[in-house]
């Protein structure tokens, strides 16, 4: 018998960004720039910071399982019920655990082509057979072709909203033409780990579209805006029985002491959080403008990256910015494109300084 099963034989490990200290190792750079995780600029709030230190002398204790305090204050926060909260050790946890909780081979899963990758990782792990909709030619998700790829085996559709790696977003009357829909044994799952950089008039917080379905979950994260990447905390919103049963599978002390102290304290500095919003907005408008003053294509923005068609191979210019210690993010799926991190006005003009040289 196969020590595993065919579809984890053929997984390649996720790749991230390169870390700043693997281009040190590597190319001997010690100023490098990296905008190619989505992460903030302005870093976490020192409040979260503060709050985390305050509990690492309790590091021989295991955390509180139920994250009492983050999990009630998100839920006020959303007013929405604490048993219809869930947190994850990232809402990556949270994706892979709906996949292992609501599926078998047997089911079917949707989701869109580019979009995030860790979809894709999850069904191939648990061995789920699914199908990716290639995004519109506007690089959009396409909700239409996403109903109608539903099957009576789909239990699970992944929507990113903004999309990852096109920044993409889908405007409310289509989802909530989705939600409305698509057959309700089938679980949505808004990933919104964008959200708070999405300033569109028409971009939907799905939280406010919950009573058009039950089997809705909302996914968000502390890894964006709120600069808590490495502390690894996000969560689900959804209905108590998927909640219920998610929390059943997911692993005893999913989220640290550290982390739930952390997101709890930056939860209360939303100054923090305006100040990166409005920050990415502005570098958002003027790296997008730049950028197509060089006369390359950019994917309209709701996110905190942006993609850049370069209408040639990017691995090679991905390459020679790395020679000059900026870091982005190439993409196998898009191979003449790159998707370049909004950072700090500092960070964004050496990018486009190098870019620029780099093309010339
Ligand atoms: C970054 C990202 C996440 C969040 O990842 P975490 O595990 O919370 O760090 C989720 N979905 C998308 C689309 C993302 O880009």
């Amino acid at each position: 018998m196969a020590l595993v099963i065919p579809t984890i034989e053929g997984l390649a490990p996720y790749e991230g960004g390169k870390p700043i200290e693997e281009l040190a190792r590597e190319l001997g750079i010690t100023d490098a720039v990296k905008l190619a995780s989505n992460e903030n600029p302005l870093g976490p709030s020192p409040r979260a910071l503060e709050a985390a230190a305050r509990v690492v002398a309790d590091s021989h204790r295991y955390p509180d399982g139920a994250a009492y305090g983050l999990r009630a204050k998100l839920a006020a926060k959303h007013g929405v019920s604490m048993e219809e909260v869930l947190l994850g050790a990232g809402s990556n946890e949270l994706l892979d655990l709906a996949v292992r909780v609501f599926c078998t081979r047997d089911s079917h899963i949707v989701f869109a082509d580019p979009a995030f990758v860790v979809y894709r990782i999850a069904a191939l792990t648990c061995g789920v057979p699914f199908t990716a909709v290639p995004l519109t030619a506007e690089l959009r998700h396409d909700l239409p072709a996403m109903a109608a790829a539903v099957t009576p085996q789909t239990r699970l559709m992944f929507v990113a909203n903004p999309n990852n790696p096109t920044g993409t977003h889908v405007g409310r009357a289509a989802v909530e033409k989705l939600l409305r829909e698509v057959p309700p044994e089938v679980i949505i799952v808004m990933d919104e780990a964008y959200l708070e950089y999405a300033d569109a008039p028409d971009y939907p917080d799905s939280l406010e579209l919950r009573g058009l379905r039950e089997r809705l979950l909302v996914l968000r994260t502390f890894s964006k805006i709120y600069g808590l990447a490495a502390f690894r905390v996000g969560y689900a919103v959804g209905p108590k029985q998927l909640i219920d049963y998610m929390n059943r599978v997911r692993a005893p002390f999913n989220v640290s002491t550290l982390a739930q102290a952390a997101a709890t304290a930056a939860l209360d500095d939303q100054a923090h959080v305006q100040s990166a919003r409005e920050l990415n907005a502005r570098e958002r408008a003027r790296v997008s403008a730049a950028l197509r003053g060089l006369g390359l294509t950019v994917a309209p923005s709701q996110a905190n990256f942006v993609l850049v068609d370069l209408q040639r191979p990017a691995r090679p210019v991905y390459d020679a910015l790395l020679k000059k210690g900026v870091i982005v993010r190439p993409f196998a799926s898009l191979p003449t494109s790159l998707r370049v991190t909004l950072g700090t006005e500092r960070e964004n003009d050496r990018f486009l300084n190098a870019l620029t040289e780099v093309l010339s």
